[in-house]
């Protein structure tokens, strides 16, 4: 028998379906058209700014806000509470070397103080960090301890329209070509990335993951899996790659480790906890790594987490090994990919994990890079609909040396599904904002700088609209709905 099963319709017209009840709600706030422009232009246009309760829909991140289980808010109830020692550890311990094999585990509050501790501890001044693709924190983390950032994907994973089904791969080919070119001695680590975050939630395959590992070991140079994104790419490896489609969620899982020197993740996406932490065999490894947690994080058995957090990541990480679980954000994703497509949306394909990431650049032709397309399709969404996205270009580039710009290969508007979270009426609510605003994108003009932080400016940096285009956006919107809301 297969272990997963494809629910049909009768109508035929079949639609992602819930395996799960919601039994924890909590009241939304839809604010008339006026007060949303007032509220995104009180955050200076940066949808990181604005308030909850100004948000209708809050697609921002997949961050710290997935649904947790009820065996999840149970287990946060026993949390065995004590500065050294606690059972509760040792649980989370015990569920991470039952998974993943790993012998040694460092605990950290959440994603990127993993990548603090191992960027210090990894890196000298010239080295490069060759990855499939590279993510806000881990490059700023890599840049400080004067390391330098090179992306080895393959050209299709910046196809924005595209139906290769692994775009987060990394290119063997160019892994060679960087070691021949730099030599190990400068290559502290190689890292990849699952479900590759800033060019969609895109996967790698196991294939890949293997032929990069193998590369790695042959060159002795250890290969550090950042996981965060893991159960995305574990869904798509059972579906997309043929010579899993059988193979259980739990044995890829342990396939993708056992091909990876160091794991290290954000339990704020995988556990849907908040937390993080890095698990590995390799002893010299772990023992470069222990010292700067408790100077950083907090002594070794909470590494800045609170026990609560630790036990719902345990029973999250048990819960992960569920397909019926994993694959409820992909198929919303995909819904409302394939919807909008229909409409003629410019949207990333193939869906992938994550979030829906609409293609700023296609959306808002007229608007040079330097307005930021990605930042005003951003605030357009939120006046039109209360939806908050989030800017994933330009805007969360950093500048160059000399001060330019450093205009990122693409502009996406990222709608986060968080998993669990959203009923599919919500996810149509969205597409039909959308579609009225694809239909008025003409209206639609660009952002400038305020105010802008030197370092991730994209989380507190303020921006205005470089001309009146919003008002003219709330005229269109009250003349079409004849309402506010
Ligand atoms: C979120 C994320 C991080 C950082 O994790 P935080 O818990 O937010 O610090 C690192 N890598 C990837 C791929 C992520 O999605």
């Amino acid at each position: 028998m297969k272990d997963i099963q494809e629910i049909k319709f009768y109508s035929g017209e079949a639609c992602p379906l819930e395996m799960h009840k919601v039994r924890i709600v909590q009241r939304l706030n839809l604010l008339p058209i006026e007060d949303r422009v007032k509220a995104v232009n009180g955050a200076g246009n940066n949808t990181f700014l604005l308030q909850n309760k100004d948000t209708y829909l809050d697609m921002l991140t997949d961050s710290g806000v997935n649904a947790m289980s009820d065996l999840q808010l149970s287990a946060m109830m026993v949390a065995d509470d004590s500065y050294a020692g606690s059972a509760t550890y040792e649980r989370l311990e015990e569920k991470l070397t039952e998974l993943f094999g790993t012998k040694y585990f460092l605990p950290a509050h959440q994603g990127r103080a993993c990548e603090h501790i191992f960027a210090k501890a990894y890196i000298k001044d010239g080295d490069v960090i060759p990855m499939n693709y590279h993510f806000t924190t881990t490059k700023a983390h890599i840049g400080l301890q004067g390391g330098k950032v090179l992306e080895l994907y393959y050209p299709e994973a910046l196809e924005v329209d595209s139906d290769h089904p692994f775009k987060g791969n990394m290119s063997p080919e160019r892994l060679l070509e960087t070691i021949a070119e730099y030599g190990v001695d400068r290559i502290p680590f190689v890292r990849m990335e699952a479900g590759t975050n800033l060019i969609g939630g895109q996967p790698f395959s196991l294939a890949n993951l293997k032929e990069v590992y193998a590369i790695c070991k042959a060159n002795k140079i250890p290969l550090i899996l950042d996981a965060s994104l893991l159960a995305d790419n574990l869904y798509f490896i059972k579906v997309r790659e043929a010579e899993y489609r059988d193979v259980g969620i739990r044995e890829i899982t342990r396939e993708v480790a056992d091909n990876t020197d160091i794991i290290y993740f954000s339990a704020r996406k995988l556990g849907h906890a908040r937390g993080g932490g890095i698990c590995t065999s390799d002893h010299d490894a772990y023992m470069r790594l222990r010292d700067l947690v408790p100077l950083f994080e907090g002594f070794l058995t909470y590494g800045g987490m609170s026990v609560r957090e630790i036990e719902a990541i345990t029973v999250g990480m048990e819960e992960t090994m569920d397909y019926y679980m994993i694959n409820q954000g992909p198929e919303f994703i995909k819904y409302m990919v394939d919807e909008l497509k229909k409409r003629g949306i410019p949207v990333i394909t193939p869906a992938g994990g994550l979030g829906c990431h609409l293609d700023a650049m296609r959306f808002l032709p007229h608007l040079p890079q330097s307005e930021y397309p990605a930042g005003a399709l951003g605030s357009a969404l939120f006046i039109a609909g209360g939806i908050r996205g989030m800017e994933r270009g330009t805007i969360s580039e950093e500048r160059e040396a000399d001060g330019s710009e450093h205009y990122s290969n693409m502009e996406l508007l990222r709608l986060a599904l968080p998993r669990r979270v959203f009923t599919l009426s919500q996810v149509n609510y969205a597409i039909d904002r959308i579609t009225w605003l694809y239909e008025n994108r003409d209206l639609v003009g660009g952002l400038k700088f305020t105010e802008e932080p030197k370092v991730l400016r994209f989380f507190v940096g303020r921006l205005a609209p470089v001309s009146d285009w919003q008002e003219k956006l709330v005229a269109k919107f009250k003349a079409d709905f004849g309402e506010s809301l």
